[in-house]
């Protein structure tokens, strides 16, 4: 590890004094070991008052910046009208790093794509215009969707995708202290050819919050994680879902898949052909037919279509209450 300087920022005023940010660490430190990351200053925000609140924000919550991980899954207002969310934070990580883990830097980690990981690889992520070793290479846990010539990385955090789903917002804080809050959706941005830019933060910004609209009344939530084994692992494929039945359809749905795109993916087209009809077996087939049209794999991550279709109809039999037993439906090999 390279030497670096170190400072305890006090206040949000001073953060943007310079140097790179560090709350809980658990993936920058892994950077740092690696020289993936050299930052010459490190600004610990840890000290920062009001950050490591959950509070409410008019019938939603705003979650601080700071909130750890096993803070945000264990509040009883997260697991009441959220669970969704406590549910994906659970499954991720393991129960040491979801301790030091924080809202924001569970946001911000890096992808796991094992060229990222090595210095001696051509990786445009790393380093804009240096190619990319994926590419031809060994990478079974890179994307589906959303890709680019440039880069095919994943994005690994499960809490993002249960946010996705929950339609939550980031609260970000400009350097002249004006904050804005941007949709999930809209905070990420797909690699394009500049893979190294991966959400809409500018230079100086930080996160401060991520707010929570209003619970879904009436709704079954549902995160379903499939990975190698049961714990301590980045999820092969992950589907978070949000439904509302009645009289017996689809009254609404939202769904957001997790680990086959540079950010947690949604795809219209599969939830409009679900809204307002009846549960049904070949509908949730058709639907996972849909979902997979647009994917773009590699022979290493062709997989994932068949997985990803499995484990929708399964997801979507959970959340409608629709029996997979009676429908003969292939249950998917998951670990929730
Ligand atoms: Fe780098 Fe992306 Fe290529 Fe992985 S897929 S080596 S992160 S450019």
């Amino acid at each position: 590890m390279r030497p670096f300087d170190y400072r305890r920022a006090e206040s949000l005023e001073t953060v943007a004094d310079g140097g790179r940010i560090i709350a809980g660490g658990t993936n920058l430190l892994d950077l740092m070991k690696l020289q993936v990351e050299t930052p010459d200053t490190l600004v610990d925000i840890n000290r920062i008052p009001g950050l490591d609140r959950i509070e409410a924000d008019g019938d939603g919550l705003r979650v601080g910046a700071l909130v750890s991980n096993t803070d945000l899954a264990a509040d009883r207002r997260i697991r009441a009208g959220y669970p969704v969310l406590a549910r994906a934070i659970l499954a991720g990580a393991s129960g040491q790093i979801r301790n030091k883990a924080t809202t924001g830097g569970n946001l911000l980690q890096r992808t796991r794509c094992p060229y990222f990981y090595d210095p001696a690889m051509a990786c445009n992520k790393r380093e804009p215009g240096a190619g990319c070793a994926a590419q031809g290479g060994a990478g079974r846990m890179l994307a589906v969707f959303g890709t680019s010539e440039a880069c095919l990385a994943a994005h690994p955090s499960d809490m993002a995708v249960g946010l996705r789903v929950l339609d939550a917002k980031v609260e970000l804080r400009g350097t002249d202290g004006a904050t804005r809050q941007v949709a999930l959706d809209d905070f990420y941005c797909l690699p394009g050819d500049r893979p190294d830019i991966e959400s809409v933060l500018q230079p100086g910004e930080i996160i401060t919050a991520v707010v929570l609209p209003a619970p879904v009344a009436g709704s079954v939530q549902s995160y379903r994680k499939v990975r190698d084994r049961a714990s301590y692992a980045f999820a092969l494929v992950s589907i978070a879902a949000v439904a509302t039945m009645r009289d017996g359809r689809i009254a609404d749905l939202s769904l957001a898949f997790g680990s086959v795109a540079p950010r947690p993916w949604v795809d219209a087209s599969v939830t409009d052909a679900l809204i307002g009809q009846t549960p049904d077996a070949d509908l949730f087939r058709r639907a996972a037919e849909t979902l997979t049209e647009s994917a773009a794999p590699n022979p290493d991550t062709a997989y994932k279509l068949p997985l990803l279709r499995r484990t929708l109809q399964s997801v979507l039999h959970e959340v409608t209450g629709l029996s997979e037993a009676a429908t003969g439906t292939d249950k998917a090999e998951t670990f929730a």
